[in-house]
């Protein structure tokens, strides 16, 4: 028969059955209740021809049920402990590839040609807590067909995610996301439905990859450089913040800022995704000039 993975005393049961202590280092806080399972299920809509990338799936949870709704679900997961519980959990189903394999260092492209050839995919994850950064820089810069993402994160990263300009939330995160995706805070999950609890409380986020950027940037490197240079001291006036992308040239370097219809003296979190491109633009032709 087979298990409820979101039952405390059956995920107890099992993990104690192979001997397992769950890690902080990974994150690993599994989801137990049905309802919030229920709940990104639907926001996930997975369909019978998908493609399913999944970011740690612990004991499967959620690999599971998106098995059973798709095509096929990829899952990287880097705690190897976890592959004889994954065996048995996921047995009755023959659509899902486990990679051992630390999501930060994989090789994306090659992870997609190799296992899935071709067509969209889905990525879902209730992602490790520590990752988050660095894995929506690293999926969203990848240049891979997304259909959509659907994660859990932390509430203060989703946060994050949804920013408005001027608001301590706004960064870097915030542009990143909202330049490559259309970003929507789904619904907020409590701390109780993870086991063992988390000190912190979630929330479900779907990100849904723009057909066509949102502005027209020359170079996005260079355009993140400055997003990233701006945020760096956040107290800094962008005239100050910038002046190591124009080095030795300041006054040259507020007159670019003045031409972009931006005052130097204001700070780098005040400015639009708008704003920013029309600074890289006015930048980038400055240096290349
Ligand atoms: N999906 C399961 C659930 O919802 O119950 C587990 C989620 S748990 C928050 C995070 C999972 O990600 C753990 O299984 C952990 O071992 C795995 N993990 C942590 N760091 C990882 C990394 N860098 N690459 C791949 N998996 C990772």
């Amino acid at each position: 028969m087979s298990k409820n993975l979101t039952s405390p005393r059956q995920v107890r049961e099992i993990l104690d059955k192979f001997g397992i202590t769950l890690s902080r280092k990974f994150s690993q806080n599994f989801l137990i209740d049905k309802n919030i399972l229920e709940k990104i299920m639907a926001a996930v809509c997975p369909e019978k021809e998908d493609n399913i990338l999944e970011v740690g799936p612990g004991i499967g949870a959620l690999t599971l049920p998106l098995a059973k709704k798709s095509r096929l679900v990829v899952a990287v997961e880097i705690d190897r402990r976890l592959f004889p519980v994954m065996e048995e959990t996921l047995a009755e189903q023959n659509n899902i590839i486990v990679v051992n394999e630390d999501i930060l260092k994989t090789d994306l492209k090659n992870l997609y040609a190799k296992e899935f050839g071709a067509g969209v995919i889905k990525v879902v994850s209730n992602l490790p807590y520590y990752v988050t950064t660095p894995f929506l820089f690293k999926i969203l810069s990848a240049g891979l067909p997304l259909a959509s993402l659907t994660l859990m994160l932390q509430q203060e990263a989703a946060r994050r995610l949804v920013a408005r300009p001027g608001t301590k939330d706004y960064g870097v995160l915030t542009l990143l996301a909202q330049y490559y995706c259309q970003v929507n805070l789904l619904f907020l999950v409590p701390a109780s439905v993870f086991f063992p609890r988390p000190k912190v409380e979630s929330a479900v986020i779907s990100l849904i990859p723009r057909k066509t950027p949102p502005v027209e940037v020359p170079d996005i490197e260079f355009f993140f450089d400055l997003i990233r240079a701006s945020f760096q001291q956040r107290r800094k006036t962008l005239g100050n913040a910038l002046e190591k992308m124009l080095p030795g040239r300041k006054e040259k370097l507020q007159e670019i800022i003045r031409a972009a219809g931006i005052s130097p003296s204001i700070r780098g979190e005040a400015l639009s995704l708008e704003q920013f491109a029309l600074l890289s633009n006015f930048l980038y032709n400055a240096i290349s000039e």
